[in-house]
């Protein structure tokens, strides 16, 4: 009875920290995911929600995914995707009529934007995406590039062996837009260690996002969740997160979304040495809710409905999401893990109207398109 009476003391004290949007530390974002009872923990992120974003609108988004290449020297374990370069009936560089098929694909649907990922290649450095991304902006000069990633930029800053900061400067220069927050599954060595060993450490996704930031740079932030990371380790990678965006330039607009996902791992090596339990429905929405709580300084949070559903999705609108990404014209990566959802602009407006929101299309800016 002491023990109930104990933590319900608690709970209320970090409810009010939480709507006063103060930072919890890790431990008390621990604490709050495994003792607050979920409907409590959802009706108080849904109310961070309303002071972030006090409108009954849910953003959406109509952008295309497109893999430049699927070579990668990572070999993270959860990837089904990758493949090295002497696979030769496997590897494979997008050529320059698949991009303007693709972009014209993509504009006949009413999107101006790329979301452009691939894999860490040996063989190609900075001057290969410089080109890269000046050969498409010379198929549409107006489409925007949301391109690569921390571990990317990172990678190509190595084999090119210059500063992670020329390396964003020249993207910038040859037409990147805006810069994904993609391959921070969960920011600690000890599982990247693990799940993805040759993939840029947590210090240098974390070094990639700063650099970004101080730029200007408009990013975002993921989580991707459910493997063999802890609680407290996902708490811990909201943290990073956190003050990575309290570090930005006042004027930047840093971080404007976070993103997480269980992970995908049907097939995978990951899942013949992981035998935990799938992330259930409420695993998602209890995590979407701890993102909105812990992260009181990021405008807007997905919804993530690509790998647990449209439903889930709808659910988590509800849960402290005000966003629900994209819908998807093409994707590569989750869905050769078993994610296999999908969803068009007429049947995202009419889940987000069904959810009781207004839905609202944006850009990467987060501004009406
Ligand atoms: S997840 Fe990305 S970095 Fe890891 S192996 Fe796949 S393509 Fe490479």
């Amino acid at each position: 009875m002491d023990r109930i009476f104990i933590n319900k003391m608690n709970l209320n004290t970090l409810y009010t920290k939480v709507l006063n949007l103060e930072s919890l530390s890790s431990e008390e974002g621990a604490f709050l995911y495994r003792n607050a009872p979920p409907s409590e923990l959802f009706e108080t992120a849904q109310r961070v929600r309303f002071i972030h974003v006090p409108e009954t609108k849910v953003s959406w988004q109509i952008d295309r995914n497109i893999n430049y290449t699927n070579v990668c020297i990572s070999g993270c374990l959860f990837c089904n995707f990758h493949c090295t370069v002497s696979q030769k009936d496997k590897s494979y560089t997008t050529s320059t009529e698949e991009y303007r098929i693709k972009i014209a694909e993509l504009r006949s649907l009413g999107g101006d934007q790329i979301l452009l990922q691939g894999g860490l290649h040996p063989g190609y450095d900075i001057t290969f995406y410089e080109n890269l991304f000046t050969e498409i902006k010379s198929i549409d000069p107006e489409i925007k590039l949301n391109a690569l990633g921390p571990p990317e930029v990172a990678h190509i800053a190595r084999i090119s062996k210059i500063t992670i900061e020329e390396t964003l400067h020249r993207l910038v220069r040859a037409g990147l837009t805006t810069l994904p927050g993609a391959g921070a599954e969960i920011l600690s060595d000890r599982v990247r260690k693990i799940i993805s060993p040759a993939k840029p450490n947590t210090q240098k996704w974390c070094e990639v996002m700063r650099a970004a930031h101080k730029m200007g740079l408009s990013t975002t932030a993921t989580m991707v969740y459910g493997h063999i990371e802890t609680i407290e380790e996902r708490m811990e990678h909201l943290v990073t997160i956190r003050e990575i965006q309290r570090d930005k330039p006042s004027d930047a607009p840093g971080f404007r979304a976070f993103i997480s996902w269980p992970m995908q791992m049907e097939g995978t090596k990951l899942s013949q040495i992981y035998s935990g339990k799938d992330i259930t429905p409420v695993e998602h929405l209890k995590m979407v809710a701890m993102s909105r709580i812990m992260l009181n300084n990021i405008p807007h949070i997905q919804a993530s409905w690509l790998t647990v559903g449209e439903a889930t999705g709808q659910m988590a609108l509800h849960c402290g999401a005000d966003d629900m990404g994209s819908i998807m014209i093409e994707e590569n990566v989750v869905s050769s893990a078993g994610a296999n959802y999908r969803m068009g602009s007429e049947e995202m407006q009419r889940r987000i109207k069904e959810a009781g929101f207004e839905p609202w299309l944006r850009g990467q800016d987060y501004l009406p398109r």
